[in-house]
């Protein structure tokens, strides 16, 4: 949400100066559902936030953005969700999340947002908000029939795996595959690796994400996993790739749903590459505008 741009990170207990500051608007959740509605999509969000400045802001965000806020509830003497966030001269980031009214977000909330989950294609889920709360937010889903996402951002090792069967797609990066697998992911053969162990947890697609070099599939149809390569740009600010990503998978799922699984994801890294050109979160996430056509 805030970010601070400087040379290299600071090491524990050390000041150093930076070059620039910026408050922009963030959480996984809000990245994602942003990412969907400047490519076109019909989007919605439930959520809460503090009763503070950047709550107030974030909603005035979504409306601008054209997001559903009625699910979107002010919660007294929290703060809301926040992550500051560093970037060096690489492009690299390191985030602190202080969840704040995130952590307020119940089943029971999630449940009064039935009926908009009822007319929803895809939900997309994170784990910014209580595990019981994702799990509610899945079931209600599937059992609406819409497609689900689970992007298991940040990690959280009390993830209990039996929620995969009312996953369709399974995102996740790789620090977050090592810490569910314990198995380590640093190139394209580990990923599919541990893609292929994941797909037997479940969920219809296992989808590893791997910065510059895009992503692997693996489904539970048993088919050999699938490399989609990144496309190849010049990484200004890699914060929030992952979002732009996900939401991008969420849109094409909504509007194509006839396509092929790698067709969804080559177009998903071709907007996230975007993104990673620009500074900043939501703020370096294209429009459809921006796009080329063929990719609507
Ligand atoms: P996270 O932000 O969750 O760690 P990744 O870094 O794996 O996620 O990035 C998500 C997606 O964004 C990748 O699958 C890829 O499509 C795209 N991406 C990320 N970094 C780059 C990059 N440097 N060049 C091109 N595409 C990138």
């Amino acid at each position: 949400m805030c970010c601070s741009y400087v040379s290299r990170m600071p090491k524990p207990g050390e000041t150093i100066e930076g070059h620039k500051f910026e408050v922009g608007f963030g959480g996984k959740g809000a990245n994602q559902c942003i990412m969907a509605a400047k490519l076109g999509a019909t989007t919605a969000m439930i959520a809460r936030v503090g009763d503070d400045t950047f709550g107030s802001s974030t909603i005035e965000n979504f409306k601008e953005n054209g997001v559903d806020i009625s699910k979107v509830m002010v919660t007294s003497n929290i703060s809301t969700g926040v992550a500051p966030i560093i970037v060096n001269d690489e492009g690299e980031n390191s985030i602190v999340i202080v969840s704040g009214a995130n952590k307020l977000l119940s089943i029971d909330d999630v449940k009064a947002a039935g009926n908009m989950m009822s007319n929803a294609k895809v939900v997309a889920c994170q784990l910014e908000i209580p595990l019981e709360s994702v799990y509610a937010a899945l079931k209600t889903a599937k059992e609406f029939g819409a497609k689900t996402i689970l992007n298991t951002a940040p990690a959280n090792k009390d993830l209990d795996v039996s929620i995969f069967k009312f996953v369709d797609i399974l995102c996740l990066n790789e620090t977050e595959t090592e810490i569910m697998t314990g198995l380590a992911v640093s190139n394209v053969d580990e990923a599919k690796k541990s893609a292929c162990i994941l797909a037997e947890k479940g969920p219809e697609y296992v989808l590893i994400t791997l910065g510059k070099q895009g992503a692997v599939i693996a489904g539970k149809d048993g088919k050999p996993p699938v490399h989609v390569e990144g496309v190849s740009v010049k990484a200004v600010d890699t914060t929030g790739a992952g979002d732009a990503f996900v939401g991008s998978i969420a849109y094409f799922m909504a509007k194509h749903p006839q396509l092929l699984f790698a067709e969804i994801v080559k177009r998903s890294c071709h907007v996230a590459a975007v993104s990673v050109c620009r500074k900043g979160t939501q703020k370096s996430y294209p429009s459809a505008e921006d796009l080329p056509k063929d990719l609507f």
